[in-house]
């Protein structure tokens, strides 16, 4: 039961995660994290939760066996968990929720967050008008652009959108940019992280609301094949999805679990975003991680095709089970994650975040040298909606 206990109190995977903040705000995220200890047992908070992630989201996402994409592979035969159908389109419907009805919960009068790929602005802004609170979203200028559909959304859902054009003009600096924010008023304020980073308890009550995604999965595939899949994959930006599928499975160590990053235009170029293949130990954002950093510690300027991967740090219990060697850490270029892209498209009609096609392209690989008696089970984390026209563009479609 070792990995269910994790973290500890002080917020530690092993060596990493913890609060890397000041007093201040060890104050406020210990309240958080009391709040959130405390709400989440009761029975009126799971029901709500509950009653959401079926009349709302639509849960239980189903799994989809892909007989075509497997035939083409000519090995195991693979899976697809559909976090794609949920509302939204993506797995961060479920953490948003949960931290939308805390921050409601612990009388917070405004939500604030950055985002990425627009993923987790809309997921959030979508809960945000759900519960009723107000809503502040913090985005790069690049992704701005490159995101539209997401954007106005974003402005439809009546939230408050801050573009940001400084630095990278990405996913980090709109954090930082956000964060700047939220330290105008903490107390009142709530700052909803995106994925399993942060300083304690963000990863862990991320990973919490994200366990669905594995919990179904398990008893979806043990009720389907009678077995365990021999291999899990996800794609890892911060690293939500891939707890949300890996928690569940932790415990059986037969199944062989596979976190998929971005190798962006290649490993041997500054242009990658693979943190736990490359990156070497240190501070960001409130916690330890594995980094992209220079030598002075400050986080390098990362790039993916995939605007939601692209974070210089990631998610503490990753860089756990990477040292402990129960995860394995792979990278897909970007060339690799389009053929993924279109290979699914083409062959179930499948459109998938270009997110998810690293995990898609990495789980081709791997089919091809297994046997059919074998499953991979991968999380579809997202649909491609959002990606489609910048894709047609770059492959002149
Ligand atoms: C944001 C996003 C990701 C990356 O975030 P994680 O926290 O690593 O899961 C992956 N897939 C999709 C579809 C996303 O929107």
């Amino acid at each position: 039961m070792q990995f269910l206990e994790m973290p500890d109190k002080d917020g530690f995977f092993g060596e990493y995660g913890g609060q890397i903040i000041p007093p201040e705000l060890k104050a406020i995220m210990d309240e958080i994290n009391d709040s959130y200890e405390q709400v989440r047992q009761t029975a009126v908070f799971q029901d709500e939760l509950k009653n959401l992630y079926a009349d709302y989201v639509g849960r239980p996402s189903p799994i989809y066996f892909a007989k075509r994409l497997s035939e083409q592979q000519g090995g195991a035969r693979i899976f697809l968990k559909r976090e794609d159908l949920n509302h939204t389109g993506a797995h961060k419907i479920n953490h948003c929720l949960g931290e939308a009805l805390l921050a409601k919960h612990m009388g917070k009068t405004k939500v604030l967050a950055e985002t990425g790929a627009g993923q987790h602005g809309v997921a959030l802004a979508t809960a945000c008008a759900l519960v009723g609170i107000d809503c502040e979203i913090h985005m790069g200028e690049i992704d701005i652009a490159k995101e539209h559909p997401n954007v106005t959304k974003m402005k439809i859902l009546g939230c408050k959108l801050v573009p940001v054009g400084r630095g990278t003009r990405t996913l980090k600096d709109a954090v930082d940019s956000a964060f700047e924010e939220y330290l105008k008023d903490p107390v009142n304020f709530f700052y909803a992280i995106g994925s399993v980073v942060g300083p304690h308890p963000f990863p862990k009550m991320v990973r919490d609301f994200q366990s669905i995604v594995g919990r179904e999965a398990r008893e979806q595939f043990l009720a389907r094949e009678g077995k365990l899949p021999d291999y899990l994959a996800a794609c890892v930006g911060g690293g939500s999805n891939a707890m949300g599928l890996f928690t569940a499975f932790l415990e059986d160590e037969a199944v062989r679990i596979i976190g998929v990053e971005p190798a962006g235009l290649g490993l041997n170029t500054p242009d990658h975003a693979a943190t736990l293949t490359l990156g070497s130990k240190g501070a960001i954002h409130g916690f330890k991680c594995y980094n992209l950093q220079d030598g002075e510690g400050n986080p390098l300027p990362v790039y993916s095709i995939a605007s939601g991967l692209d974070y210089p740090g990631v998610g503490p219990q990753h860089c756990y089970l990477k040292d402990i060697a129960r995860v394995e850490y792979v990278a897909i270029d970007d060339q690799e994650c389009l053929d993924a892209f279109m290979t699914l498209s083409r062959l179930e009609g499948i459109i998938p975040a270009l997110e998810s096609a690293h995990a898609v392209a990495y789980t081709m690989k791997l089919a091809k040298t297994l046997t059919p008696e074998q499953t991979i089970l991968v999380n579809l984390s997202g649909r491609g909606d959002k990606d489609a026209d910048f894709v047609a563009e770059k492959l002149g479609l």
